[in-house]
């Protein structure tokens, strides 16, 4: 699966450019990635149009390829729908665990004092869960193996007035975790519940806390209980398994909030702060997708810039071509040509010279193509027939062709102004502490 979305995102390395057909087949292999992993269908959908739209419309930024313009586009859109990591302050505070039954909350009661004692806060965790039989055993177990303080009344059936008790009894305790009961599925009186348990122990932080291998439940739970007492943060559980967790982010769309932490095991200290790259590349199947996108964006070429052909007098449309190809890798064009020595030397550039993007780049190439062998070494030769030939060719106006020209001419008297040796463009950018 990841496999064919590497082969789609392939075909953009081999077309060179960014045509809807190739887009189509992408978003194709993005669309089938993430609904295996049990992303809601809406939100593909949504996302697949916002992704089209983009990546043929937006211009390739310069420096990076087509590929890695379209994997930035759809990293960017995930994003958008899972969010940043959700912000953990590590302050005084009390946090509520909602979820349903086997969702993972005592678990994960234990891995967030875990969590805040490590950080050097004391925390306590309260019991408030009368309805599952030796839910007080598993959590006091837990939280005696950790040293955390731990309030509970076995027996007694009123959650409320534990809540009440506990707090009480807990005060001194920097962070409180209330862990709560859930049922094996959506129950009015859950929510009751919930609801009671919210208005005694007004916590700041309500943690849903969701199974990775949740479907699309995600989103009826999260609405629920979302509407009931308002969920602030996700959690989603077992991630150390084959889910990846897609239904979850039905639950972040949802209820507008973001995921906080994941579970990845059994043990206390089996949870991570939730990080949005890493979860997106599990998604899409893909190896690190942060880092790839954060080396298409630093992209600098590394080329010797030939200068040799640059200073023979006879600069052709093919050499130019070359140069601003290489020019264009190593970032933004302006940068670039006010290091070469070419103002010091005499020649003026214009403003316009600077701002060749990636795209008319792309243009550019297009239209050369439509040329013949002869008009690239001498486009002199490029009368307004042909002009009007070449654009038809390539799908361009005579206005693309006419622009090329300029363009090509003004570099050409650029050049003129540029005399000197081959110089190495890495050594001179070093020079100048880049
Ligand atoms: P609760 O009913 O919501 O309180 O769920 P529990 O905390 O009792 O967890 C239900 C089961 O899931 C237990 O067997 C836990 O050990 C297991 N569990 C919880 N979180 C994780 C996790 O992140 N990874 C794995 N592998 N198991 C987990
Ligand atoms: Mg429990």
């Amino acid at each position: 699966l990841g496999n064919s979305l590497q082969d789609a995102l392939k075909k953009l390395v081999k077309s060179g450019r960014i045509d809807e057909r190739t887009v189509n087949e992408v978003v194709k292999d993005i669309q089938r990635a993430l609904l295996q992993s049990d992303v809601n269908v809406k939100l593909v959908m949504e996302m697949s149009k916002h992704i089209k739209e983009r990546a043929l419309k937006e211009e390739v930024p310069s420096g990076m390829s087509p590929r890695e313009h379209v994997i930035r586009i759809v990293y960017q859109e995930l994003i958008n729908i899972i969010g940043e990591s959700t912000d953990v302050p590590l302050k005084p505070q009390t946090i509520m665990m909602i979820g349903l039954q086997g969702s993972g909350k005592t678990t994960t009661s234990a891995k967030l004092a875990r969590y805040f004692q490590r950080k050097g806060l004391k925390p306590a965790v309260i019991c408030a869960d009368t309805f599952r039989p030796g839910a007080y055993q598993q959590l006091k177990t837990l939280c005696d193996k950790l040293n955390v303080a731990f309030y509970g009344e076995e027996g007694n059936p009123d959650a409320v007035g534990i809540v009440e008790r506990g707090l009480k009894e807990v005060q001194k305790y920097d962070v409180i975790v209330v862990d709560t009961a859930g049922r094996h599925s959506l129950e009015s009186d859950l929510i009751v519940e919930m609801e009671n348990i919210h208005a005694v122990a007004k916590p700041d932080y309500k943690l849903l806390v969701l199974d990775g291998a949740i479907g699309q439940q995600a989103s009826e739970q999260a609405r629920a209980f979302n509407e009931s007492v308002g969920i602030s943060g996700v959690v989603i559980t077992k991630l150390d398994g084959t889910a990846k967790g897609g239904g979850a982010l039905s639950a972040v769309s949802e209820t507008n909030s973001s995921i906080a932490f994941i579970g990845v095991g059994e043990t206390p200290n089996d949870l991570e702060r939730f990080e949005p790259d890493r979860f997106i590349s599990r998604l899409l199947g893909m190896g690190d997708i942060k880092s790839l996108i954060e080396k298409a964006e630093e992209a600098l070429g590394d080329e010797e810039l030939d200068v040799q052909s640059m200073m023979t007098g006879r600069f052709t449309l093919k050499d130019m071509y070359k140069q601003l190809e290489s020019l264009n890798k190593m970032g933004p064009m302006k940068q670039i040509m006010q290091m070469l020595p070419l103002g010091g030397m005499g020649a003026k550039i214009p403003e316009d010279a600077y701002q060749v993007t990636g795209d008319k780049l792309q243009r550019y190439r297009v239209l050369m193509d439509s040329m013949t062998e002869e008009e690239m070494l001498n486009p002199r030769l490029i009368g307004s027939s042909r002009i009007k030939r070449i654009a038809m060719g390539s799908g361009c106006t005579g206005d693309d062709v006419r622009e090329l020209l300029k363009y090509h001419k003004m570099m050409q008297t650029a050049m003129k102004g540029f005399r000197g040796g081959k110089f190495n463009m890495q050594k001179m950018m070093k020079k100048m502490g880049m």
